[in-house]
């Protein structure tokens, strides 16, 4: 059974797709620095990093929210059969993750609303799969939510219309750029079906209780997205950090990061949020549970993994 946590009166549950335990540090924070995992391995518990291998474990999933009679997708992994050489970890999957989704009640076609963070391969690519050769909407009856400039980006990343939004000045030039292909393969063809809505990223509610909000950097309009529900909160971080390391290294970089200076500004705004509320944050890559608490720390932050009310804790 797939972990669970409540969140007021939302019920939320993690769908897996990936788990791996070889993450090399240096490759994925390339200012990696030997004080980090020094300092700060053994905070990290076992399960999210390894001493004797000296390799982190990371994973990727989505997670389902049912909340107000809706049901919601948040991000929606890797998807099966696309083709991302440059992420061999990535590249051409073949994972049950629709069984994951059915083994948690819910047919593709029950999602109300998919909310996606950012336009990267690994959050939009079960928006789509391939049926006759052809890249299809999975979530036939869902409004696919994103942020207006994170998929013009997207398309003129990708050569395609409509016309790119350069990144304003405030962003200064790209340190990386995005994997291509992405948004041919997985925001098009929902676009092309009408099952599209481009917001701006402003904290407005787009669903009772759920509301997009401002953390650009890892990639141009990036959202972090923010669930209210009876009294209670809960953070849907994105890849505002990629790995319980950068709560307490908050300077660390991952390697997919596209502005890494408002990256990092974006990382420390959440961590001072998430700390500020004690609000229960969803990541997207972190192994473990994948859920936890921002903690305060010796002048920074310290990272709590949360115990779900249901599951098998993998
Ligand atoms: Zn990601």
């Amino acid at each position: 059974m797939a972990d669970q946590f409540r969140v007021g009166d939302a019920l939320v549950t993690r769908i897996l797709e990936l788990r791996w335990t070889d993450t090399d540090p240096a490759i994925l924070y390339p200012d990696l620095d030997s004080a980090a995992l020094r300092d700060h391995g053994s905070l990290l518990s076992p399960g999210s990093y390894n001493p004797a291998t000296g390799r982190l474990e990371q994973g990727t999933h989505s997670w389902l929210v049912r909340h107000a009679g809706l049901t919601i997708l948040i991000d929606t992994a890797t998807g099966n059969g696309k083709s991302l050489p440059a992420a061999p970890k990535l590249h051409n999957l073949q994972t049950p993750y629709l069984q994951h989704l059915k083994d948690a009640g819910v047919a593709p076609e029950q999602v109300d609303l998919v909310l996606i963070s950012h336009v990267h391969a690994d959050h939009v690519g079960w928006n789509t799969h391939l049926h006759d050769g052809a890249w299809v909407p999975t979530f036939r009856n869902a409004r696919h939510i994103y942020s207006a400039i994170e998929a013009r980006y997207a398309a003129s990343c990708d050569g395609q219309t409509p016309a790119p939004d350069l990144p304003p000045a405030a962003l200064g030039p790209p340190d990386h750029k995005p994997l291509a292909r992405v948004y041919r393969d997985s925001m098009l063809p929902v676009l092309e079906a009408g099952l599209g809505q481009a917001i701006t990223v402003d904290g407005s509610e787009v669903a009772e209780g759920l509301s997009f909000h401002p953390t650009p950097g890892h990639s141009i309009d990036h959202a972090s997205i923010r669930l209210r529900s009876r009294g209670e909160e809960a953070w849907f971080m994105g890849d505002v950090m990629h790995h319980p390391l950068q709560v307490y290294r908050p300077d660390l970089r991952s390697v997919y990061c596209e502005f890494i200076v408002p990256a990092e500004r974006s990382r420390r705004w959440m961590l001072e949020q998430a700390a500020a509320s004690g609000s229960l944050c969803f990541s997207s890559h972190f192994a473990e549970t994948a859920a936890g608490y921002v903690r305060r720390r010796d002048g920074g932050f310290a990272w709590q993994f949360a115990s779900p009310i249901a599951g098998t804790n993998r």
